[in-house]
This record gives C-alpha cells, structure tokens and sequence, in this order.
C-alpha cells in the first residue's frame, strides 16, 4: 500500500532567503506537508505566497513569543489577521530564552489575543512553550483551546501529562537526533498524540551550525521509529493518522496532492 505523506507541523520556510524554489521542489519531491508557522505579521504574507505556488505548505499566522514586544500595542491587527487563517503558530510564551521577565506580560498578552480567536474559529494553535510550560497548560485551560500542537516540548514530564490530558499533540524534531530529553519524548508520547517537525532551517542550524533543509524529516523519522521499536513506514501511517484525527489544514483528501 502507498505511504501516506509526510508531516512537518512545524518550520518556518520563510527563512529560507533565496533558495524557496529548491525548498519547495523538496516538499513536493519528499511529499512532505508543511504547517508553516510565521513569527509576526511580516512573516505571514511571505507564507501565503509560498502557499500560493505549492499545495504542500499551510500557511499560519502567528506572533513568536521574541517578537511580542513588537506587536503588542497592535492587537487588533493581530487579532483581525488571526481571524482570516487556517491555523495559528507560532504562539506561546517563552521564559528560559527570554530573560528580560519585563517582556513576559506582552508575551502574555499578545498569545491571550491569539488564543481567544482560536478558541472561537476553533483552531490548531502550534505552540512554543519554553520555561513557561505550566503557564502555557494553564491558559489552555483557561481559553478553551481544543485543537493544540505543543512543539519542541523541553518542559518537565508531569506538564507534559497535563498537556496531553487536555488533548494537545506533540511534535518530535531535529532535536531526536542530538538530546536525551528529545529522545525520551519520543518514547513516552502516546501513539496518538504523536507528531513530527524540524523547526527548519533554523532548528538544525541552532543544533549543529548548519541550516536544515526539509528532508531532514526522514532523520527525524528514522530515529523515532528506532526509539519506539517500529518501522520509518509505522511512523509515517501513525504521524499522518494523527494529523487527519486533528483536522490539520490541507489533508483534505489525496486528489489535492496527486498532481502529475
Ligand atoms: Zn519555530
């Protein structure tokens, strides 16, 4: 039976200055769905337009958690450019790589913002949750947030549950290839909750000095199905499963995808 495509819910193709051609042949070459996630309102409409020239790449909108210093006096910018996308990322809080805590209120904000229309349109938040993973779990509550995708989650375990009992997936990335925390996410994510990712280029870029590029989703893939004991092939049927069951935007149906 053919494989079903492959899912990277999160990376940020905008930032592939100069060589979007080639990172769009890859994604189609490699079958690979792309949630890609915007750091700000200028990020967004680079997105769409990559959009526009390829069925493989979902353009979101969202304001970074570095960047909500710079939009927070704009919110209903924000909120009326949410309003018109098929999912939100990146958004989140970010306390460990930000240090400045005079920051952490517009964080605060400007993702309480976000997560109000995805409450109401009902839809898929990527998140980025870094050193505020117990906050992030508690304004998922708060707000009502259904549909959730908890990316690169380095926070301690017992959140982790409670993220996971309130229904949130959570992507494995480039990180399974170079830490233990990753690895062990890997291992302890129920089935069904599993995704995967490369927060590309920049993820590999800040592991190793080198900028990712696309494909590396089938390293990340190999090494989780040698984590959990299962074949690259299991791992693509499970991953893609689980972006059906959670209504990820541009799985419609094959036919949008089987161009000659
Ligand atoms: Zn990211």
């Amino acid at each position: 039976m053919d494989l079903p495509d492959l899912v990277d819910a999160h990376a940020h193709l905008d930032q592939y200055e100069g060589e979007q051609a080639q990172v769009l042949a890859e994604l189609e070459t490699n079958r690979i769905l792309t949630l890609a996630q915007s750091m700000d309102p200028d990020s967004y409409p680079v997105l769409q337009t990559l959009a526009a020239r390829s069925p493989w790449v979902v353009p979101c909108f969202g304001v970074h958690p570095w960047r909500a210093p710079a939009w927070v006096e704009q919110l209903p910018r924000v909120a009326a450019t949410a309003r018109q996308a098929l999912a939100l990322g990146e958004v989140g809080l970010d306390h460990h790589f930000v240090q400045e805590p005079e920051h952490y209120p517009a964080q605060r904000e400007v993702l309480e913002c976000l997560l109000d229309v995805a409450r109401d349109r009902d839809l898929i938040v990527n998140l980025h949750s870094t050193g505020a993973e117990r906050l992030v779990a508690d304004l998922l509550v708060e707000h009502r947030i259904r549909r959730a995708i908890v990316h690169w989650y380095s926070g301690p375990w017992d959140v982790l549950d409670d993220l996971l009992a309130l229904g949130a997936y959570c992507t494995v990335g480039v990180g399974v290839l170079r830490s233990q925390h990753q690895e062990e996410l890997a291992q302890r994510l129920p089935a069904d909750r599993l995704l995967t990712e490369t927060d590309n280029p920049g993820g590999w870029e800040w592991l190793t000095g080198t900028q990712g590029r696309p494909e590396l989703l089938r390293n990340v893939i190999a090494r989780i199905a040698e984590l959990r004991d299962e074949t690259p092939r299991n791992i693509i049927r499970l991953v893609h499963a689980n972006a059906v069951s959670l209504g990820m935007p541009g799985l419609e149906g094959p036919a949008e995808h089987s161009r000659p």
